[in-house]
């Protein structure tokens, strides 16, 4: 389903609002599938959510503060327990399926690889954490675009992880700490399966967040906060710009910044950079240029998601737009983790009258969103698709979206 707009007679620029699948229609659309390539009934459906990241960017594995939402966007897995140690995993992906059959003891890092370290990976963490995983078959469908920043890796993680942790009767579905268990289970899946050393954001926006909010995470501790966040009632949008600019986050880039943060605290003396207090002494103690903005953004961007939720908790929803802005120029001039397609978006939609506009995600592509009133969003659209024509980039994908739920059992 999608909405297709006239968007602009001037320039003839067309575009389409994606939308999510219902939990109906993907839970069928895994039943199908389970059916089509394994055969017979699934035990159970369960669905996880990708994510959009509304502020707090590189804050998470320097022990800061993010503010996740679930997207409405979901992978949808349809499992059944076996009585021996065999998995089979099937999954669609865009028009081709893939599949992968082995014993679960076989499961391992450097055993496994692509899309199945990402499914199958988190069955090697949860037996390493202790739980008793047997044999399983797993059909997995999603309508999360992959590798666009809207962090497929966590839906399919924390789906298999869901549906594992009842198969299983592990006990982890219900609690926050089983959810939190079940977090860890699929970033070692991604960082030692899979060897993208990523933060937990994804994970824990994907397990322990509530519709209807975003999720306020201390990433020192990993307690959440749920904030309310009706954009409806204010009248506005969140609209989600994907780029289509290719990003990976299992290059240099990633660790590099990484590298930079640590380095920086050990220079400091602190743990992490969350403990700097004082910006300007700890700016006056680097020589390193680079690195001194590093720290500048690390520390401001904290600064700001602990702003962006005064402002929402206060009802004043509509005033952080500001706030979104700063943290893509700080994106953008100090961490240096954009590119031209996420600043044409972004200045796009801020000319076309967004509140405010940010890149999301890790950068080097990927995806931007922008506060909008709900009146003017066709115009954003519009501008941002001429602009990104205009620049001769590839046409960008626009979701609406609203805060959907955590990872659950569908059916
Ligand atoms: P993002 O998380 O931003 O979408 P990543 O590069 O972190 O991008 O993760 C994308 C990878 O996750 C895919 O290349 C694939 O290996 C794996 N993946 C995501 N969704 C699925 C799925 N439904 N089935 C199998 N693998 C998936
Ligand atoms: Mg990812």
């Amino acid at each position: 389903m999608s909405q297709t707009t006239d968007a602009s007679a001037a320039h003839h620029e067309t575009f389409t609002i994606g939308t999510a699948w219902s939990a109906e229609d993907g839970a069928a659309r895994a039943r199908d599938l389970f059916a089509e390539r394994i055969g017979g009934t699934p035990d159970g459906v369960w669905a996880a959510p990708g994510r959009v990241n509304v502020i707090g960017e590189h804050t998470d594995y320097n022990n800061g503060f993010c503010l996740p939402m679930a997207l409405p966007h979901r992978t949808y897995v349809a499992a059944r327990r076996r009585d021996d140690n065999q998995v089979v995993l099937v999954s669609q992906l865009g028009e081709s399926v893939v599949s992968w059959e082995g014993s679960v003891d076989q499961i391992a890092p450097g055993s496994v690889d692509g899309w199945q370290a990402y499914t199958a990976g988190v069955a090697w963490a949860l037996r390493e954490a202790g739980h008793q995983i047997g044999g399983f078959e797993a059909a997995l469908v999603t309508c999360v675009p992959l590798g666009a920043g809207l962090s497929s890796s966590a839906a399919v993680e924390c789906s298999v992880g869901l549906a594992l942790a009842d198969l299983f009767d592990l006990g982890l579905s219900d609690s926050e700490a089983g959810r939190t268990d079940l977090v860890n289970a699929a970033r070692a899946a991604e960082n030692d399966v899979a060897g993208a050393p990523t933060g937990g954001l994804d994970q824990t926006a994907s397990l322990r967040t509530t519709e209807g909010h975003a999720l306020l995470l201390d990433c020192e501790d990993w307690s959440v906060r749920q904030v309310p966040f009706d954009l409806d009632a204010a009248g506005l949008e969140l609209l989600v710009i994907d780029t289509r600019a290719s990003h990976s986050l299992v290059d240099g880039q990633y660790e590099a910044r990484r590298r930079a943060c640590e380095d920086a605290s050990r220079i400091l003396g602190v743990a992490s950079l969350r403990e700097v207090s004082d910006l300007g002494a700890a700016l006056a103690a680097l020589d390193d240029e680079e690195m001194a903005r590093r720290v500048r953004h690390v520390v401001t961007e904290n600064d700001r998601v602990i702003q962006f939720v005064e402002l929402v908790d206060a009802g004043r929803i509509r005033e952080v737009g500001p706030l979104m802005d700063a943290s893509h120029d700080s994106l953008r001039d100090d961490y240096e983790v954009t590119c031209p397609e996420l600043d044409t978006a972004v200045d796009a939609a801020r000319a076309a009258g967004a509140l405010g506009a940010r890149m999301t995600g890790g950068g080097f592509g990927g995806c931007a969103i922008a506060l909008v009133d709900r009146d003017v969003r066709n115009e954003v659209a519009t501008q941002v698709v001429k602009a990104f024509h205009d620049a001769g980039f590839t046409h960008p994908d626009l979701y609406v979206v609203s805060p959907g739920p955590a990872a659950l059992r569908v059916q």
